[in-house]
């Protein structure tokens, strides 16, 4: 070999590729932090199975604070061109109309909202299309081996695939489950046309313990009416089988006072059924690597806190501890535990726990403890709806007297 050939750099074997940041998954968590790493000028890889995200039933609908953290990252016109926003809601509380409210919600279907961030990745960080098939972490240099031979060489690899377990697991994380099972949502479509069904969105509270139903809510999808219902059951309950076969019937027993309101509850859809339980991780603590969104933890989606918490994740790392990380040497576990310490994520984190299990105990536990806490909760509702009802009367005089 001649001395010009040793001094030479030696070309990149076809698909190879060093990058700053390797993240695996390209859910709603992957691809948001690598368009905001991308435009903050990082060299980034995103990798997925699929180029485009399948259909399924997950998150439909957050409100203004997720709608702030996607301005927050620069994303606020590609979310509001992928959602219907809602500004009215009805609320129902013991079977009657409890508040009308100015409210401020997104409705999505999960996959457009993710392919249509997706189209928003910037030129210089593609999707790369590929299966996982080798993962080694480090405290200075992680590698990612794809199935068809190719590597990605990155300083930070960011785990981001949901609930799947395979890339957790190649990197010897464990899931632990703090409440298994913990709730069910379903999901449906109502053959109603958005002129009969109008502006303002549902949120119905269920009025026995016994129906172990938290809420309904129902909102428009574009065109589509939709229902998600949260409930405190396994899939394996024969009420779910009953309520499958034959949904209708189900909703004007449980619920007859929105009935007219929802064009008597015929389904336009199958029922969507998913059940989710509360989970943390465990082991995290490793050099080279971090876990983000459900990757990481999953809550109940009744308090709807689980695109909260992608965002969080998303914009603690792209704003504080990725560049402070990138700025200095090594990527050793003590550097990213900085994001797991972080009070912005820690709070995100525990308030979606703390909210999942207080919902579900308030909705079912049957001692004393929890009945009182209802006693002074539905007393507390009940003397608002009273108050409403007296200065209502009271402003009537005035009003004709005007
Ligand atoms: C029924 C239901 C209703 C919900 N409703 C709400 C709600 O109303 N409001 C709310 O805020 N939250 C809700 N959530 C929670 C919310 O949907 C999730 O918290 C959020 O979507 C998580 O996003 P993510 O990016 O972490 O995971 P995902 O969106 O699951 O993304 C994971 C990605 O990883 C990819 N992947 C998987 N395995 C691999 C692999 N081996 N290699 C590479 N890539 C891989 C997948 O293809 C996918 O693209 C709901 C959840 C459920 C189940």
């Amino acid at each position: 070999m001649s001395t010009a050939e040793k001094h030479e750099t030696p070309a990149a074997p076809p698909g190879r590729s060093e990058v700053e940041v390797a993240i695996v998954g390209a859910g709603l968590a992957g691809t948001v932090l690598a368009i905001t790493l991308a435009k903050a000028g990082r060299k980034v890889a995103l990798v997925d199975p699929h180029r485009v995200h399948h259909d399924e039933f997950r998150a439909e609908k957050t409100r203004a604070e997720q709608m702030a953290l996607f301005e927050k990252l620069g994303l606020g016109q590609v979310f509001r061109s992928l959602v219907t926003p809602m500004t009215e809601i009805d609320i129902f509380r013991f079977g009657q109309l409890f508040e009308h409210k100015q409210a401020s919600e997104f409705a999505f279907s999960y996959a457009p909202l993710v392919n249509g961030m997706r189209a928003a990745l910037p030129p210089q960080a593609p999707l790369t299309v590929g299966k996982v098939a080798e993962v080694s972490t480090g405290p200075d240099r992680q590698r990612v081996v794809l199935a068809d031979g190719s590597v990605i060489d990155a300083r930070l690899l960011v785990v981001a695939t949901g609930y799947s377990e395979a890339v957790r697991r190649a990197i010897g994380v464990e899931r632990v489950e703090e409440s298994k099972a913990h709730s069910l949502t379903m999901g449906f479509d109502l053959a109603i046309s958005p002129r009969d069904f109008g502006p303002t969105s549902i949120a119905y509270y269920g009025k026995r313990i016994a129906d172990r139903v938290a809420y309904l809510t129902v909102f428009r999808i574009g065109e589509r009416i939709r229902a998600n219902m949260f409930l405190y059951r396994t899939v394996a309950d024969p009420w779910v089988r009953t309520f499958r076969e034959n949904p209708q019937r189900m909703l004007l027993e449980l619920m007859p006072e929105i009935a007219a309101r929802c064009g008597n509850f015929a389904l336009a859809s199958e029922v969507e059924v998913r059940q989710v339980s509360l989970t943390t991780t465990q082991g995290h603590r490793r050099d080279g690597v971090v876990f983000i969104g459900d990757a990481f933890a999953t809550t109940c989606p009744a308090q709807g806190d689980g695109i909260n918490r992608v965002l969080t994740d998303v914009d603690c790392l792209s704003s504080t501890h990725i560049p402070a990380w990138l700025e200095t040497p090594g990527m050793a576990a003590d550097k990213i535990s900085a994001f797991y310490d972080d009070p912005v994520k820690v709070g995100a984190d525990a308030r979606a726990l703390r909210v999942s299990i207080y919902a579900k105990r308030i909705n079912t536990e049957t001692g004393l403890e929890w009945r009182l806490r209802r006693l002074r909760n539905n007393t507390a509702r009940q003397l608002m709806i009273l108050g409403r009802k007296i200065s209502h009367r009271e402003e009537l005089p005035t009003a004709s007297a005007a």
